[in-house]
C-alpha cells in the first residue's frame, strides 16, 4: 500500500485535521500522482458538513481539483509517463458501458459515477479519498493532461470550477450574438465569466452586492449588475439567452431571474445549495422559458476544456495557502470572501 497524508474531516462539521491513510498499490491501468495543488470547491464544504444529506463516511479527505505530477504507472498504462503534468477532477471512474457512458457522459453514469471522495472505488474495495493529500491513485482514463502553458496551481481549479461552467456554456451554445448572465461571482462564476467571454458571448455578471464590480470587469465581463438593486430585473427583463446560476445559497427569488430570460431561453442551475430553491412555474410558462441543471462535465469535455484554457491562457484568480489554513479558508468561502479560489499547496502539508 502507498502511505498518504492529508487533511480530513473526522466527522461532519468538525474542523479538518491532519490524517494519515493508505492508497492502493497501482493496478495495471493505474497512475500514481504526486499531488502538488488542490483547489477548494464549495462542494467540499457542503460535503464535509454533510449538508446534502448523503450520510457520507468519515474521516473524509475532500478535494476534487487536483493538479500534480505522475510518480509511477501500472504496467499497462499507455497514456501517461512518470513526470507528466496531470489533473484529476470530480470523478475517478464510472461503469463505462451504460448508454450515458457510451455517449461520453460519464458524469451521468446510470449505475453511478465514482466520485473522487466520499464515494466507493469502482471495485467496491474502499471509500474514495480526495485531493487534500500528497498522493492519489487513479485509473488512466480518468486522468487529464495539463497543457504546458498552464501553471499547476492555476490549473487545479479548472478540474471542477472550470469544467462545471464550460460544459453548460458549450451545451447551451454561448457564443457570438448571445447575451449570457453569470449569477454569483465565486469560484465557479468567475471561471464562467472568463470562459463565456473567450467563447465570444456578451457577458453579464449578476452579483448580490456591488463589491465585485471592478473585479468582474477586469476578468472580462462586459457588464455588472448588482441584484440588490431590484430595478435591474425590470430593466433587463426578456433580454438574456442563457443564465448560469452558480450560487451556493437557496436565498434567491428565482422568479426574478427567470424574468430576465427571452422567449425559449434557459436558466441552468449548477449551484447546489443545501436547501431546496422555491420556484413558481408562472414565469417559465409565461414566456416558454426553460429551467435546467448541469453536473460537471465528461472526461472528453474536461480534456477539451483544459486544452481550450491552455490555448487561450484562461486561468482562475487564486489565493495559494498552506493546508493548515484550510479551516480559515472554509470560513471565508462561506462568507463569499474569496477572490476567487483558494488553492492548497501540498508542499506545505508537512508543516501541518
Ligand atoms: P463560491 O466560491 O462560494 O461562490 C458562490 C457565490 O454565490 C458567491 O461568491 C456569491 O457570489 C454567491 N452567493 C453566496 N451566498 C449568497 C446569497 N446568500 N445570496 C446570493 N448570492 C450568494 O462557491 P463555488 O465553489 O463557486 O460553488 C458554487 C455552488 O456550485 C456550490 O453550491 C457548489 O456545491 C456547486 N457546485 C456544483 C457543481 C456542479 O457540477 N453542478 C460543481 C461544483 C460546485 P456574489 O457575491 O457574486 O453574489
Ligand atoms: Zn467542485
Amino acid at each position: 500500500m502507498i502511505q498518504a497524508k492529508g487533511m480530513a474531516a473526522y466527522q461532519a462539521k468538525s474542523p479538518l485535521q491532519p490524517y494519515t491513510f493508505e492508497r492502493r498499490d497501482p493496478k495495471e491501468y493505474d497512475v500514481v500522482i504526486d499531488i502538488k495543488y488542490c483547489g477548494i470547491c464549495h462542494s467540499d464544504i457542503h460535503m464535509t458538513r454533510d449538508e446534502w444529506g448523503f450520510e457520507s463516511s468519515f474521516p473524509m479527505v475532500p478535494g476534487h481539483e487536483i493538479a500534480g505530477v505522475v510518480r509511477a504507472v501500472g504496467n499497462r498504462v499507455s497514456k501517461y509517463q512518470v513526470g507528466d503534468r496531470v489533473g484529476v477532477g470530480c470523478m475517478v471512474d464510472a461503469c463505462r458501458t451504460c448508454a450515458h457512458c457510451e455517449k461520453n457522459l460519464e458524469q451521468y453514469c446510470l449505475s453511478g459515477s465514482n466520485w473522487t471522495y466520499g464515494s466507493m472505488e469502482r471495485d467496491g474495495s474502499a471509500v474514495t479519498q480526495g485531493g487534500y493529500s500528497n498522493a492519489i491513485v487513479v485509473t488512466e482514463d480518468f486522468v487529464f493532461r495539463i497543457p504546458d502553458s498552464l501553471a499547476l496551481d492555476k490549473a487545479a481549479p479548472l478540474l471542477c470550477a472550470g469544467i462545471t461552467l464550460y460544459s453548460p456554456l458549450n451545451h447551451w451554445r454561448a457564443g457570438p450574438g448571445k447575451k449570457v448572465g453569470i449569477l454569483g461571482l465565486g469560484g465557479l462564476g468567475h471561471m464562467g465569466v472568463k470562459l463565456a467571454r473567450a467563447m465570444g458571448a456578451e457577458v453579464y455578471v449578476l452579483s448580490h452586492s456591488d463589491r465585485k464590480r471592478e473585479d468582474a470587469l477586469k476578468m472580462g465581463a462586459h457588464h455588472f449588475l448588482s441584484t440588490n438593486n431590484t430595478g435591474v430585473f425590470k430593466e433587463f427583463s426578456n433580454s438574456f439567452d442563457l443564465i448560469i446560476n452558480t450560487v451556493s445559497s437557496a436565498e434567491l427569488e428565482m422568479s426574478n431571474y427567470f424574468s430576465l430570460l427571452k422567449l425559449d431561453a434557459t436558466l441552468v442551475s449548477v449551484g447546489a445549495p443545501d436547501k431546496p430553491l422555491s420556484i413558481s412555474p408562472s414565469p417559465l410558462i409565461g414566456m416558454r422559458r426553460n429551467y435546467a441543471g448541469s453536473l460537471i462535465g465528461s472526461v472528453k469535455e474536461t480534456q477539451e476544456m483544459l486544452d481550450f484554457c491552455g490555448k487561450y491562457e484562461i486561468t482562475p484568480e487564486i489565493e495559494v495557502i498552506a493546508p493548515s489554513q484550510v479551516n480559515e479558508a472554509y470560513e471565508r468561502v462561506m462568507k463569499s470572501d474569496v477572490r476567487y479560489r483558494f488553492v492548497l499547496d501540498m508542499s506545505k502539508l508537512l508543516e501541518t
